[in-house]
């Protein structure tokens, strides 16, 4: 009777990444009782991150340098981080029996290699009396006094407290704008881009090796990967984080050789019986010096001595600053979203809103977006482990 007095109430909507970790967390204590919605298995989510393997987490160990790879929510992240921070994340999984190891780039990995065995490692510590899963997709997210109301298709609950955490998706982000919080608009993050130079696409399946990437006053490498339809890799995904909110179209200069302009310049005089295509296949893949030169029309059989002034600029321009033009975002592509509930209606210290008591949101949910390398679990793990802690 007395336990069932102090006992808290506690839904947790969407029991993804964030959520799942925010119920480990909460069912450790016996007066909590925790019920979680979720159309998906408990952690399903986790399942294709990381290629399988799941990048919990990144090794980077300076809480400056680490939220720098948050495109939206550094300022908010340094307070959250200050408080769980990489090496939290790594010591929680280690205690919770998921140990892990770095990779050479910094990248967090269970030592498993597996995200089905962290899924299924995590699972089982929901296996308790006091954790209620209800296969259930909430609908309505109400307060009613200081209770909070959730109602799904055929059942109406009532609860003390509420962990929203059901991803960076417009229904989930209308569960939190009925209570008033402002949506910054939602754009994919980390996708791949279609570009106007339709030519490229004949390279399908090829891939140019740490590019190195300018638009405006951004810059960053990585490998890029064409498609049929569009272009993608880690550049291309740093790319479409830093402009989700640009206007389409936009240009991105892309330097895909190692050499510098004399080095090319130097070859082309030291070979001048050489063929143009044989000679600018050294600084880059045949199949894509061949489309630039069908694209511009020019012989590649023909020997470097002949080749005009203007075809050799065209040549070293396309080796060095080719311009591309993104003028769409793949459509379910990308692997975060980027905008979300506004980070100053929210406290750090706690996840808690700043609209109302008892209500706490997490994960991707926020307006934060992180790149590739475990930035974006270890946003959920956070807000998962303060909110839990504050509860
Ligand atoms: C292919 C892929 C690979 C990725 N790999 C990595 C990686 O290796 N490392 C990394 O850091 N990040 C990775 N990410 C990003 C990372 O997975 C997400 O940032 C993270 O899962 C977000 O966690 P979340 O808990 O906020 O939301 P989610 O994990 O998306 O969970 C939200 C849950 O809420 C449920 N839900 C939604 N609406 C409702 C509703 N109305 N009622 C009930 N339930 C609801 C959903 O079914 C879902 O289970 C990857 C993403 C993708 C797509």
């Amino acid at each position: 009777m007395e336990q069932e007095s102090i006992s808290k109430k506690i839904a947790v909507i969407g029991c993804g990444a964030a959520g799942g970790l925010a119920s480990v967390l909460l069912v450790k204590n016996p007066y909590n009782k925790v019920t979680a919605f979720d159309v998906k298995e408990p952690f399903s989510t986790l399942l294709p991150t990381g290629g399988g393997r799941c990048n919990i987490t990144n090794s980077e160990p300076d809480v400056r340098e680490f939220v720098k790879n948050y495109p939206r929510g550094e300022k908010f992240l340094l307070s959250v981080f200050s408080r769980f921070s990489q090496k939290d994340t790594r010591k929680l999984f280690e205690d919770l029996g998921i140990k892990t190891y770095v990779q050479s780039d910094n990248r967090v990995f269970p030592v498993s290699d597996s995200s089905k065995k962290t899924v299924e490692i995590l699972r089982s510590h929901l296996n308790c009396d006091n954790f209620q899963f209800k296969k259930e997709k909430v609908l309505k997210l109400e307060k009613s006094g200081a209770k909070y109301i959730i109602e799904t298709e055929n059942n109406q609950y009532k609860f003390d407290t509420v962990i929203l955490s059901s991803g960076g998706n417009t229904e989930s982000f209308k569960l939190a704008k009925n209570l008033g919080h402002t949506i910054i608009e939602p754009q994919p993050s980390l996708c791949a881009l279609d570009i106007k130079e339709k030519y490229l696409y004949k390279l399908a399946g090829l891939t140019i090796k740490n590019a190195e990437a300018k638009i405006n006053k951004y810059e960053c490498n990585g490998d890029i990967l064409f498609a049929h339809k569009f272009i993608t890799g880690p550049c291309i995904f740093k790319i479409s984080s830093q402009t989700a909110y640009n206007e389409l179209p936009f240009e991105i200069s892309l330097k895909i050789t190692s050499y510098t302009k004399e080095e090319i310049e130097d070859e082309i005089k030291n070979n001048p019986k050489k063929s143009i295509k044989n000679v600018f296949s050294k600084f880059a893949p045949e199949s894509f010096i061949n489309a630039i030169l069908i694209n511009n029309n020019i012989e590649g059989i023909k020997q470097t001595a002949q080749i005009k002034k203007q075809e050799k600029e065209i040549l070293i321009n396309s080796l060095l600053e080719l311009k591309l033009h993104a003028e769409g975002r793949i459509k379910d592509s990308e692997i975060v979203t980027a905008g979300g509930v506004d980070l100053d209606e929210i406290d750090p210290k706690t996840m808690e809103s700043k609209l109302h008591k008892g209500l706490y949101i997490i994960g991707e949910m926020l307006n934060i977006d992180g790149y590739t390398g475990g930035f974006n679990l270890q946003n959920c793990w956070a807000g998962a482990y303060l909110s839990a802690l504050n509860i």
